[in-house]
């Protein structure tokens, strides 16, 4: 069977929006402040098209050229989040396209996007990602880090930092992940305390398909969701 058979987009949105619902009110939160990104990344402009028809205007994707590519042929209106590893001489497919930069990691990646806002003369929202779980095959910056780094990039005029993100382990249990995203609500409320000039720590981008309800009782306001909206990803296409 093809990853793309017997999917219903409206069908599955109907079911994320009913669980971030439940999530919300379990939470005492307000639906309006969690924001559902749909992760499009290796899906065509065809499903993201029939997610727009359904309302949907944030979506996800962690390829650069992918993320230009779509959001060339697609309304304008759209708000596009660059979610994944970025690579320095790709910034500039995203800078001038993306609402937000989710994965600022390294000096170097900020330093390169610094550059690429002021050439084009715009402010880039960004969000700093932390690997709260500490594992070796991720990005992101380690939480005992988090305040040096974000004191380094307050001091790039172009950059906007918003706030953080974190991508958690794939686990079967949502319920282990929560540790890390209370961890990661905590870094927010500890380093926004410190009113550094130039850095906000309002936004939360944190959970996925398989856990996005646990971060949103633990505070998300981002949520990235692919699979639970467009099915299965198949990357042998
Ligand atoms: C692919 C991806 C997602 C979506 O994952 P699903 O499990 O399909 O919901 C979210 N965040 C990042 C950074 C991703 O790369």
């Amino acid at each position: 069977m093809s990853a793309t058979e017997n999917i219903s987009i409206a069908e599955n949105l109907k079911d994320v929006e009913r669980r971030i619902c439940e999530a919300c009110a379990r939470s005492g939160r307000r639906r309006e402040d969690v924001t559902l990104i749909a992760v499009s990344k290796t899906k065509p402009v065809s499903m993201i098209q029939e997610a727009i028809a359904e309302g949907v205007v944030d979506f996800g994707e962690n390829k650069p050229q992918e993320l230009r590519d779509k959001y060339d042929v697609l309304p304008k209106d759209l708000r596009w989040h660059m979610i994944g590893n970025l690579q320095r001489n790709k910034v500039k497919y995203v800078v001038g396209r993306a609402v937000m930069i989710h994965s600022v990691g390294s000096l170097k990646l900020a330093e390169a996007i610094e550059k690429e806002a002021a050439g084009k003369d715009i402010l880039m929202p960004c969000l700093v990602e932390v690997n709260m779980a500490g594992e070796e095959s991720k990005g992101g910056i380690a939480p005992q880090d988090a305040e040096e780094f974000v004191r380094r990039i307050a001091e790039f005029p172009h950059l906007r930092m918003k706030g953080f993100m974190t991508i958690a382990p794939y686990v079967e249990d949502a319920e282990l992940n929560r540790v890390h995203f209370r961890g990661l609500r905590n870094l927010a409320v500890d380093i926004g305390s410190k009113n550094i000039d130039n850095i906000m720590v309002n936004e939360l981008s944190m959970g996925m398909t398989g856990d996005f309800e646990v971060a949103i009782e633990e505070g998300a306001t981002l949520v990235r969701v692919g699979t639970g909206i467009f099915g299965e990803r198949n990357y042998n296409l």
